[in-house]
């Protein structure tokens, strides 16, 4: 049996936003601890994905996946050996001082990355924040204009929560051309602002829709500078979401909660009123943040078991004992 190549701990050990310069992917957008855009291998506009806490990345597209050394191999077309000949050169027999040594460095870059990682997810905290309650009360402004338009009206829902806040002039930034860590400022404007929350009930991320009166779905639409012919999301997460949810009733005494994936599905779920019991609504943002991470392995693929291992995941509140996503209620979102 031979040794294992010890390059391949040297691969994991560059860091994937490096190694996206090296390879000259471009126009990909950094997004809350993810550069999303275009894939290397099958194009497209944002199926391509690589997280860059875990370093890993994703195709929806053409369903590649994997390491540094696989996005070498995706966007150069190499096999396995000669991609890692690319990233790291030619394997040299080392001995075990500089095994030893090269551990050490790998394990020190690592730690470094995590405790920068922490510093910048604290500052989007801490941003999100200072966002949430420099806001204006929901009550009175034109966000019931665009809640009616949506279908949901005062006499539906006669009291807004107080986790929807309203600022007027919401600033939509996306990152500034050939900067790094630098932002552009493309529209400012009218934005529902809701909070999302973690378990023990603090403001952890802000969901922000951007909002335009005008369009029939009341959301702005915003074309992309970068890509021609293209529009840019409306709604947009700053903060930590991981584990939250933006908390649209909460009676004390529920014991059902109903959570949808977007703002307005969930608010729909919560006047139609279809639970004899009273109910929680909770909006869980996004269904990967709703799901949690499930169990891999050999035969595995398809079960989906969830990884109990997974501690930032979203947890249905203590008092709930069933919980249910409306499947038509999902198909009003958006
Ligand atoms: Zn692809």
């Amino acid at each position: 049996m031979t040794d294992p190549d010890p390059r391949i701990d040297e691969a994991h050990a560059v860091p994937m936003a490096e190694l996206v310069d090296r390879l000259q992917i471009s126009g990909l957008v950094k997004t809350a601890g993810e550069l999303v855009g275009p894939c290397p291998g099958c194009g497209g506009r944002d199926r391509f994905g690589i997280n860059l806490s875990k370093q890993i990345f994703n195709c929806r597209g053409c369903g590649a996946k994997g390491d540094q050394i696989a996005l070498v191999q995706l966007a150069l077309g190499m096999g396995f050996p000669e991609a890692l000949d690319w990233l790291i050169g030619p394997r040299q027999e080392l001995t075990s001082v500089q095994l030893a040594e090269q551990r050490r460095r790998r394990e020190a870059a690592d730690r470094q990355r995590r405790a920068s990682e922490e510093k910048a997810r604290a500052r989007s905290i801490r941003a999100a924040r200072d966002l949430f309650f420099a806001a204006r009360p929901a009550e009175g402004s034109m966000l019931r204009d665009y809640l009616t338009l949506r279908g949901i009206s005062p006499e539906l829902l006669p009291v807004l929560p107080p986790s929807i806040r309203f600022e007027p002039e919401a600033r939509y930034t996306i990152p500034a051309e050939g900067a790094c860590d630098k932002w552009q400022v493309l529209h400012s404007g009218p934005a529902m602002i809701a909070a999302v929350v973690d378990p023990a009930g603090r403001v952890t991320a802000v969901h922000r829709t951007w909002l335009d009166l005008s369009q029939p779905k009341g959301k702005l639409i915003l074309p992309d500078p970068r890509k021609e012919g293209e529009t840019l999301p409306a709604k947009k997460v700053l903060g930590s979401k991981k584990g939250g949810a933006i908390r649209l009733a909460s009676p004390p005494e529920a014991r059902l909660m109903v959570m949808g994936e977007g703002l307005e599905t969930t608010f729909s779920a919560q006047v139609a009123n279809a639970y004899p019991e009273p109910a929680a609504y909770w909006c869980g943002v996004d269904l990967g943040n709703m799901a949690g991470r499930r169990k891999l392995g050999p035969g595995l693929k398809y079960a989906g078991i969830p990884d109990m291992e997974d501690d930032r995941a979203w947890v249905p509140p203590a008092g709930c004992a069933a919980w249910s996503s409306s499947r038509t209620a999902t198909a009003t979102g958006g």
